[in-house]
């Protein structure tokens, strides 16, 4: 993990990212005529990033045209990535950034970050290439300790997201998944309450325990909570993560190149989860949170549950199973059911639930779909732009539940057609009786190639969003209190 300083001047020998403002820029006295020149030259031509080496040390030049709104951000961050690539293929330590601005120094330096993440625990022998980076530095006061260790906390609860997804199962079973949120929990203070199999049999979980049936492994459904004293909700937020370790479709089996190859990110949701329970326990938020994970894996064996099978839900609900690789809304549905218990204020689950949603946007976005207010989603939706974590939302319209009746069930597991992200989330607001978002994020969990400051394999997509829509919460809620 890189670490984040702050320093009152630049060194010359520094490497260093300068920011500037296209509009305002004038010759920069310490610089030479032909990097004065470059930079002018660069504005002409409307680039955002010049680079000016000099000597021994690298001078990069970001440039900034607009005012400040999401797509600056965003270009702050894909310049971030950028600056890592140089910084790492130069065998550089340290870069020193000065700005102009708070918020486009802390979007090039959340971008420079996000592009710094390795997974590098299976490799061995001597090629392995560890990024050189380890520190970056921010120039004067314009940055805040308390900013600093927001960021801080931001890049660890995404890293923490990546390296769960990217663990392959032959590690990361269920049990594991439990052992590891009680280590995280432990780290950052969080409370972690993992029911085990006798009790999920005698709590009679039938979603989960029926896909857990061909499983050697036996499944855990995990309980986060994070209740501080201060806490400014009365009622709490709850978040819920798929957690199949492993999707082999079941007997309903799934073809191996781009599906099972990849299907150890069939828990990202349960990341999601992870990632933000341990962003809201070390920044202690004022808010009650709980995060709820079914995990197992869905494999095939001697007692595999099979499509035709009927079985009964935690909520009692009966589901004539059509499709075996149709189990993560199976696993959700109880979590969902679980969840009315605690009363809550709004649920939002993450999930890599369809294909559907995948074919439906590609991987530019997450699917949403609920029942949450229009204010939650506007909120959610001012949050995704500003972490560019993107959601497009699509309609719970009853047409879609009329697909999910059976003959002889309360209901099936499948859809009829296309729009299958929908009749998903159909199934799940069956088990739902307060206000609740789902969020499909199967296009957007898994990178197959690395793109700007997102690595190949896990995103961690999900997390950066909840934090900062968590904040906005709490805004809304300090709000209504001093109303009072
Ligand atoms: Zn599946």
């Amino acid at each position: 993990m890189i670490t984040f300083k702050t320093k009152n001047k630049l060194n010359l020998t520094d490497q260093q990212v300068l920011i500037i403002e296209a509009k305002n820029h004038q010759t920069i006295a310490s610089f030479s005529e032909s990097q004065n020149n470059g930079i002018q030259n660069a504005i002409e031509n409307k680039k955002s990033t010049i680079v000016l080496n000099d000597g021994s040390n690298i001078i990069v030049v970001v440039l900034v045209y607009d005012d400040l709104n999401w797509k600056t951000l965003e270009i702050m961050r894909k310049s971030g990535s950028e600056i890592c690539k140089l910084m790492n293929d130069n065998h550089k330590e340290s870069v020193a950034i000065a700005s102009f601005n708070d918020k486009l120094s802390l979007s090039l330096v959340e971008g420079i970050a996000l592009s710094n993440y390795q997974f590098l625990k299976y490799k061995t022998g001597k090629k392995i290439k560890h990024n050189s980076l380890k520190e970056i530095c921010f120039i004067g006061k314009l940055i805040t300790d308390h900013q600093i260790n927001q960021l801080k906390v931001i890049i660890e609860s995404t890293y923490i997201a990546r390296d769960l997804v990217n663990e392959p199962q032959s590690f990361l079973n269920a049990l594991q998944l439990s052992e590891e949120f009680k280590s995280i929990g432990k780290k950052s203070g969080f409370k972690v309450d993992v029911w085990s199999e006798p009790k999920i049999s005698a709590q009679k979980m039938g979603g989960l325990l029926a896909v857990n049936k061909g499983s050697k492994i036996p499944p855990t459904f995990s309980i986060l909570e994070h209740h501080p004293k201060n806490a400014k909700n009365k009622k709490p937020i709850v978040l819920v993560g798929k957690g199949i370790v492993y999707d082999t479709g079941g007997l309903s089996l799934k073809p191996t190149p781009q599906s099972m190859d990849f299907m150890k990110c069939d828990m990202a949701g349960s990341a999601v989860v992870a990632g933000v329970m341990n962003a809201v326990a070390e920044l202690n938020l004022p808010l009650h949170v709980v995060g709820l994970v079914p995990a197992t894996d869905n494999w095939i064996g001697e007692n595999s549950y099979a499509p035709g099978d009927v079985i009964t839900m935690y909520s009692g609900t009966t589901v004539e199973v059509m499709n075996t690789d149709a189990e993560g809304r199976l696993v959700l549905a109880d979590a969902l059911h679980y969840a009315k218990k605690l009363k809550p204020e709004l649920v939002i689950d993450f999930a890599t639930l369809t294909g559907a949603a995948v074919r439906a946007i590609g991987p530019y976005a997450s699917a949403l779909m609920g029942t949450a207010d229009d204010k939650v989603k506007s909120n959610l939706f001012e949050s995704s732009y500003e972490v560019y974590e993107r959601l497009i939302e699509f309609p719970l319209w009853d047409d879609y539940a009329d697909e999910l009746k059976s003959e002889i069930a309360d209901m099936t597991n499948l859809g009829k057609g296309e729009g299958g992200q929908i009749s998903a989330a159909k199934f799940l607001e069956h088990f739902t009786d307060y206000p609740w978002l789902h969020i499909d994020i199967a296009g957007t969990a898994f990178n197959h190639a690395a793109k700007t400051y997102n690595p190949h394999g896990g995103t961690g997509v999900g997390v950066r969003l909840m934090i900062n829509f968590l904040f906005k919460q709490i805004d809304a809620l300090t709000k209504k209190t001093i109303k009072k």
